[in-house]
């Protein structure tokens, strides 16, 4: 079995719901999981609805809305034309309709949101997950028209997690029971395949029922959480790049592809900011060895990147990282006092409850600085509640510059002309805090 994930670049026109149906009709194997991301740019749209809901802007959200619908309506216009006006029936929905009824349901999720007390983050669940639900659905449809059986699931019926919400955990024994469940259950296609199609990203939180998300990207750890639950053969990755390239290609053009890599190699790229997959997707693959391959949905005969295997200390890779919108968040001891074991336990647990991570740490004598994602939503509970206790600087517009398993002249070369406030290395991990 396969699990095949597309993300918002795949099916961010009608030409690519063409190509995924293809892909997936050409390569699928006889069992196949697909997770779905929503489409283009439309969780940025979705952030901004949320945004100006929260501020009272309700017809400004009210154009946000707009937007989504008539940005899928153009997606999908191409291809109601295509099956010509008769293809509407009660089994084979128009797709037109299914985008309506998501559209509407989240119109009345938000009149129904409007007034709430829900936190910014958890109102931002209930909202932002609507861009996969969307997605799936009008793909699901696009299959019924060109008859490809398959099963439509609510991934969050799914993916069981706690309340963080925009970075919710897995609860993963009820998850893989549930995915084992729906893979029992369904039955195979007219092509003699069993193919089931849900969302990445989303999930529920299994206290209260309401709706969570895994952090932006995070439809590739969905897919991978389902490859572990059904120890699936492989997760191919669909992208729009041919592959996992040596340094983001729109800012180094002279990237290369790197045709394998092992799975200690992925996670650390992942881990620096790499964001041709997301950082969590590799661990619960490593853990029952399930190849992730990365491949071009645009070339899908070109063999892309093969994700596997135990680590060669000798053939490392070289590569460079650069994890942009970074803030240098400095704090010191009101009283002066040393930061002791007490005080950095109270900075991470801080940053755990936002759901932040610290890029990079640095250590001095009544200092500690952190070099985290500059998210105002999620930094400023981190500061309210460090206030008492440190005096508190951010310095913004950064970047995180991570230069791996590289000679000391390809460094000078990559940072030749930058500015940087400080670096820190270990072996042959360097990094620096660059201005942007
Ligand atoms: N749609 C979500 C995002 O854009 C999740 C994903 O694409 O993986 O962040
Ligand atoms: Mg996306």
């Amino acid at each position: 079995m396969l699990v095949f994930k597309f993300g918002g670049a795949s099916v961010q026109d009608a030409e690519g719901l063409r190509r995924l149906l293809r892909l997936v009709q050409t390569y699928g194997g006889d069992s196949l999981w697909i997770v779905v991301s929503a489409m283009g740019k439309t969780t940025n749209l979705l952030e901004n609805v949320v945004q100006a809901v929260r501020d009272d802007r309700w017809p400004e959200a009210m154009e946000f809305w707009g937007q989504i619908r008539e940005a899928h309506l153009e997606r999908i216009r191409p291809l109601r034309l295509e099956s010509g006006p008769m293809s509407s029936s009660p089994e084979c929905p128009d797709l037109e309709q299914v985008l309506d009824t998501w559209m509407n349901r989240l119109l009345e999720e938000l009149h129904a949101l409007r007034g709430s007390q829900l936190s910014y983050n958890c109102f931002y669940d209930q909202v932002v997950g609507y861009g996969e639900l969307l997605s799936t659905a009008l793909v699901s449809a696009y299959f019924e028209q060109n008859k490809w059986g398959h099963r439509w699931v609510d991934a969050r019926d799914l993916l069981v997690t706690d309340a963080t919400w925009r970075d919710a955990r897995i609860q993963w024994d009820v998850t893989v029971q549930r995915i084992q469940e729906v893979q029992s259950q369904s039955l195979r296609n007219q092509k003699g395949v069993t193919c089931v199609l849900t969302q990445g990203f989303i999930g529920r939180d299994g206290v209260s029922g309401r709706s969570t998300t895994l952090g932006r990207e995070g439809s590739d750890f969905t897919a991978s959480v389902i490859a572990h639950a059904l120890h699936a053969r492989e997760l191919w990755v669909w992208k729009d790049v041919d592959g996992v390239m040596d340094a983001d290609p729109r800012l180094f053009p002279m990237a290369r592809l790197l045709p394998t890599l092992s799975y200690l190699e992925a996670v650390e790229m992942t881990y620096y900011g790499a964001t041709v997959i997301h950082p969590k997707t590799i661990q619960p693959l490593q853990n029952k060895g399930i190849p992730l391959r990365v491949r071009s949905f645009l070339h899908p005969e070109a063999p892309g990147t093969l994700i596997g295997g135990t680590d060669n200390t000798d053939q490392r890779h070289s590569c460079v990282i650069v994890k942009k919108n970074q803030g240098l968040l400095e704090l010191v001891s009101k009283d002066f006092s040393f930061i002791s074991e007490e005080g950095l336990s109270m900075i991470y647990r801080a940053l755990y409850e936002q759901g932040l991570k610290a890029n990079l740490a640095r250590h001095t004598a009544v200092s500690f600085s952190l070099v985290v994602d500059n998210d105002r939503y999620k930094l400023q509970p981190v500061r309210d509640a460090l206030s008492p206790f440190f005096e508190i600087h951010l310095t913004e517009g950064l970047s995180l510059w991570t230069l791996m398993h590289q000679s000391d002249k390809m460094r000078r070369g990559l940072l030749s002309g930058k500015q940087w406030l400080f670096e820190q290395h270990l072996n042959d991990i360097y990094q620096y805090v660059v201005v942007e």
